[in-house]
């Protein structure tokens, strides 16, 4: 798959203090990237060149960037990566409701954002991140919310298959304590994280062969969780 041109990014958001620096480091990542500070000229410059995706912020001057992801997908399949602030519920419904193909949350770090455009752009089109993601011997399919072990299904509780598909999401990289009790348990969440602890024990229990020594879900102490990336870990094992 040669490409003689770079992807392009349409960069759908109405800080310049975001926007800016943003399209200068896409730029400098191998992108090129064009912005727009409302709906409307979200619109009119889709309109013009359908982009190889759309960064997307949720709260535009002239309207929601929800509606504007819905309405992208109702007419095309292009990948949509919705930049959402801390505290937004946006992560429940990406890959449901709104038709988005993944999220970062603000502040982010350009370079990891520009690692997961490139992961997006390779799977291609029509395939979202929420789908099915397959990882040694564990699958998750997002829709039916169901969990296999080597083509066996694993009986999982609401919060643990939510945990388990936000690890599985963002394989190789450790989300962080705080981040996935805002997103699986509550946000602003406040209390004690042990529960998270208990709950990452009952999936290793499920899915790992020796739950003491984990290979699929690390512990990066003091910072979070980690679920193994596909080059980690082999499928027969
Ligand atoms: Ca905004």
């Amino acid at each position: 798959m040669a490409r003689v041109t770079k992807p392009r990014i349409l960069v759908v958001e109405d800080e310049q203090a975001i926007s800016e620096p943003l399209v200068e480091s896409l730029a400098r990542e191998g992108f090129e990237a064009r912005i727009a500070s409302t709906v409307a000229e979200a619109e009119q410059a889709f309109d013009e060149r359908e982009p190889d995706l759309v960064l997307l912020d949720v709260m535009l001057p002239d309207g929601d960037g929800r509606d504007l992801c819905r309405d992208l997908r109702r007419r095309s399949d292009v990948p949509i990566v919705m930049l959402t602030a801390r505290g937004e519920e946006v992560d429940r419904v990406v890959g449901l409701e709104l038709g988005a193909d993944d999220y970062v949350v603000k502040p982010f770090s350009v370079r990891e954002l520009a690692a997961r455009i490139r992961a997006i752009l390779r799977r291609g089109r029509g395939s979202s991140t929420h789908e099915v993601v397959e990882i040694g011997a564990i699958r998750l399919d997002a829709a039916s919310r169901t969990v296999t072990k080597q083509e066996q299904p694993v009986e999982m509780a609401a919060r643990e298959f939510d945990l388990l598909n936000l690890l599985m999401s963002r394989a190789g990289e450790v989300v962080r304590r705080e981040e996935i009790m805002d997103l699986v348990w509550d946000e602003h969440w406040f209390g004690s994280t042990k529960t998270l602890d208990v709950h990452v024990s009952w999936l290793r229990k499920k899915l790992e062969d020796d739950p003491a020594e984990p290979r699929y879900i690390t512990t990066s102490r003091g910072v979070g969780f980690r679920f193994a990336a596909p080059e980690d870990v082999s499928p027969e094992a």
